[in-house]
């Protein structure tokens, strides 16, 4: 049979993780013999760390991760996917609003000849009125945008196939849409429907900042939808331009003329806010050409804190990935 490794990455998430444990071990032990459950510390700034490590010491299954910083939700994800060493991959939030549960049916599924098993939300309970519609608002957007299809309301909480995973780690870009990057490399992929819980513990770490730089960096890293805008917006008000030249040949203004410059004048500012709209949209793009060609690691790990079943094994170092 084959080994499992578990990916959860965790922001401030002290009071939920002990349960977490509990519900993943019991899972992960019904289904595999070997399984490693790899824990990471996105800079958190509570206790996380000390009881990420105190159940690494006590669970030869744990290895925790400690970044050196806060690197976002997907660059620790990337952290713990190039350490996992499974043969199929379970990506799992650490706030317990994805079951551990689902992982038999998940299974299940992916032996009906799939390499990507993904759960897709049938309702989010405990979560705002803000959060549902911007992700649901989120997730048509993207897919407008998108050259391919990323499957609506559906999260990180995934099962991969180790060719999969090989594939996905290929993909070098800095900034990272995972679910995205997941679908992009292609092979067999299905869902798996579930009821997305309210958080066991702790608040979400997505500030309204982070979720629209998450979106950003969705939306950029997947389409160039966006920078065609100029050419539409642009030919729109090359027509209403015509309009313009047309109806000063008739005289209009003369008769209308207060009309006629309050309406000038809102047509040129509507026209500069265009322009800067757009301007921001290259930007965008630009930006991301900048922080790509910098080249710097994804991430730094701190620690390592891997309890072998043969003795304590306790890295401290500065490792880079990539
Ligand atoms: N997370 C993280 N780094 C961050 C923010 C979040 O590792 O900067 C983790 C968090 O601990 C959780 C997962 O990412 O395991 C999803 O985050 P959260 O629950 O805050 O997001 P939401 O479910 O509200 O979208
Ligand atoms: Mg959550």
């Amino acid at each position: 049979m084959k080994t499992l490794s578990v990916v959860v990455p965790c922001y401030n998430e002290e009071s939920g993780l002990p349960e977490l444990h509990r519900r993943l071990s019991r899972v992960c032990r019904s289904y595999f013999k070997e399984y490693q459950i790899i824990y990471i510390n996105d800079g958190s700034r509570d206790a996380t760390w000390e009881v990420m490590g105190s159940l690494a010491q006590g669970d030869p299954h744990v290895e925790a991760l400690n970044l050196s910083r806060n690197f976002g939700h997907q660059v620790a994800l990337t952290a713990g996917l190039e350490r996992a060493t499974g043969g199929v991959i379970l990506i799992i939030d650490g706030d317990l609003q994805d079951p551990p549960e689902l992982l038999g049916e998940m299974l299940l599924t992916m032996r009906e000849g799939y390499d990507v098993v993904y759960g897709k939300r049938r309702r989010r309970t405990g979560e705002s009125w803000f959060k549902k519609i911007t992700a649901y608002l989120f997730y048509r957007l993207m897919n407008y945008c998108a050259d391919i299809e990323i499957p609506t309301d559906t999260g990180d909480f995934r099962l991969i196939s180790r060719q999969a995973l090989d594939a996905f780690l290929q993909l070098p870009e800095r900034s990272r849409f995972i679910r995205g990057m997941v679908c992009w490399v292609g092979f067999r992929q299905a869902p798996v429907f579930y009821e997305r819980h309210r958080r066991y513990a702790g608040k979400s770490g997505y500030s309204v900042a982070k979720m629209l730089r998450f979106a950003a960096d969705a939306i950029t890293g997947f389409s160039i939808r966006p920078l065609r805008l100029a050419l539409f917006v642009g030919l729109g008000f090359l027509l209403l331009a015509g309009l313009g030249a047309v109806l000063s040949l008739f005289g209009w203004q003369e008769s209308h003329l207060l009309a006629a410059c309050a309406g000038v004048a809102a047509v040129v500012l509507l026209a500069a806010a265009v322009q800067l709209f757009i301007l921001g949209i290259i930007g965008e793009y630009i930006g991301r050409i900048f922080i790509e060609s910098k080249q710097r690691p994804l991430y730094v790990i701190k620690d390592v804190i891997r309890a072998h079943a043969g003795g304590d094994e306790v890295e401290k170092s500065l490792l880079a990935s990539i």
